[in-house]
């Protein structure tokens, strides 16, 4: 008998199934651990202080008059120049932190090492300057002195301008009033700032300037922070740049939202998984310099990413209008708020809008046992993209899909209060909730669903980071 198969003159042409898609390798989880992070910092705080303390500090504190403002000036500069320093740790994107706490935990404790930094910065430059006021000479001359007379001091305070300019515009009032784009950009003088800043602590300040170990500790950090956060910020973008995805489809879905998918071959160098979000850049004149961050759509497979892009201004606009082949460049995937976040427990999806689209791709990757419970928000039926598709995946592994449509104050109820939450999900205190949405909605879940019993360990969201 003749293998039909195997001859090469008369081949058999068997119809090959499409093959199906392959999930993406998905990120490792982290290694680190609280306590590591924890450790980390008490001995920064410690080593910080201990300077301080062992060039004489707390005698000089005591001691009264200028000498306690001299070493108030020291101590408050010392930490303004570590929270400054650990503040850059946590935007170097690190992976293994990013892994461990997500890019937004991380960008929120950066604003809060901000404002610590700010704090002491203007507690240095006031104790820095009732201690060199002196009744021989007037105001006017000691200022001169320390904006200018003094070697260094005139970079420094140019420094300490530029971080007092980043401080007042990220003030949450000032920040609403700026577009995204002219924040972040005023927000990058803060790194001119600190360098500025750098002579002056090493030559002026006695805690450096006279002592070799701690001066070469502090140098050392500042060379191995400032490599992380170049290979981090610009070594992983151009990485990143050389390898970008394609557009292959766009799909409009409702009237301003379209579903984007990019692949191509470097697709296969993206770790990914359900629930993460990742920037995209497109590298098209006037896009190219800006990166948004958008959710992942579907669980990540080698048939691509697929995103859902609402149309909210120049940049989500541009990007619901791409054409097919555009090179687009995709930072991440970051975020933590995967299905291991759910861990044994069921689900709860809380979603607004166009927040919906995680929470699609997280359905698909839940297993079927999970009874998921997904509660959509959305001010007109426009909004609610995906609705049918999450009926069936919900329905697939056992759950539910309740939308509530319509604006809150035509509703007569609100959505987010612990009785209505209780009466539409009544096993709440057992389940895990993942929130997506507007920042205002995020609140109301939180609120709502801590209040109608859930513990707050077990509520989950992308903290807003500006
Ligand atoms: C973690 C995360 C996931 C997101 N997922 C999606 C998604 O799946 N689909 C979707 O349509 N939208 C998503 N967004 C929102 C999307 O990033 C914004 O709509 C987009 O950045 C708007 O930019 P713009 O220039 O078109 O509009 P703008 O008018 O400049 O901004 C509109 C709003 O978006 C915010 N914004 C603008 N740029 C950024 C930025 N770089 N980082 C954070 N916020 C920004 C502004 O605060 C403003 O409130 C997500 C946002 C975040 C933070």
């Amino acid at each position: 008998m003749t293998d039909l198969a195997t001859r090469s003159d008369n081949p058999v042409l068997l119809p090959v199934a499409p093959a199906a898609p392959l999930p993406l390798r998905r990120p490792r989880p982290a290694r680190l651990r609280d306590g590591d992070v924890a450790a980390v910092l008490a001995a920064t705080a410690f080593l910080t202080t201990a300077t301080w303390a062992r060039h004489g500090g707390v005698d000089q504190l005591l001691a009264g008059g200028n000498e306690t403002w001299t070493s108030i000036a020291r101590l408050s500069g010392l930490l303004a120049s570590v929270a400054g320093l650990l503040g850059l740790v946590l935007v170097a994107r690190a992976r293994t932190l990013e892994r461990r706490y997500g890019l937004d935990h991380l960008l929120v404790w950066h604003r809060y090492l901000g404002g610590t930094m700010a704090v002491a910065l203007a507690v240095h430059v006031g104790a820095g300057f009732a201690a060199w006021l002196t009744p021989d000479q007037g105001v006017l001359s000691t200022v001169a002195d320390l904006t200018g007379r003094v070697p260094y001091m005139a970079p420094a305070t140019v420094g300490a301008l530029l971080v007092a300019v980043v401080t007042v515009s990220s003030l949450r009032s000032i920040r609403r009033r700026l577009s995204y784009e002219t924040w972040y950009f005023v927000h990058l003088t803060a790194y001119l700032g600190l360098a500025l800043a750098f002579a002056h602590e090493l030559y002026l300040g006695t805690d450096l300037r006279d002592d070799t170990v701690a001066r070469a500790l502090f140098v050392a950090a500042h060379v191995v922070v400032l490599g992380a956060l170049v290979w981090g910020r610009w070594g992983r973008l151009v990485a990143a740049a050389l390898h970008p995805l394609r557009v292959t489809d766009v799909t409009p879905l409702v009237p301003g939202t379209v579903s984007l998918t990019l692949g191509g071959p470097n697709l296969a160098r993206i770790e990914a998984d359900a629930g993460q979000f990742a920037l995209l850049r497109p590298l098209r004149r006037r896009l190219w310099w800006q990166a948004h961050p958008y959710s992942l759509a579907a669980a990540p497979t080698s048939a691509g990413l697929r995103f859902t892009v609402k149309d909210r201004g120049d940049a989500s606009g541009a990007l619901t209008r791409l054409p097919v082949g555009t090179r687009v460049v995709v930072e991440g995937p970051y975020g933590t708020l995967t299905p291991e976040v759910f861990d044994e427990g069921r689900a709860l999806l809380v979603a607004g809008g166009v927040g919906v689209a995680p929470v699609r791709a997280l359905l698909e990757w839940l297993p079927t046992t999970a009874r998921p419970v997904v509660l959509l928000r959305a001010r007109s039926a426009d909004e609610l993209v995906h609705l049918e598709e999450l009926r069936v995946l919900a329905a697939q592994r056992g759950g539910a899909v309740h939308a509530l449509v319509g604006r809150t104050v035509s509703l007569g109820v609100d959505p987010f209060d612990p009785a209505v939450l209780r009466r539409a999900v009544p096993d709440l205190a057992g389940r895990t909730a993942v929130v997506y949405g507007p920042e205002s909605l995020l609140h109301a879940a939180h609120r709502g669903l801590r209040d109608a019993g859930m513990p707050t360990e077990h509520i989950h969201c992308e903290r807003p980071w500006w």
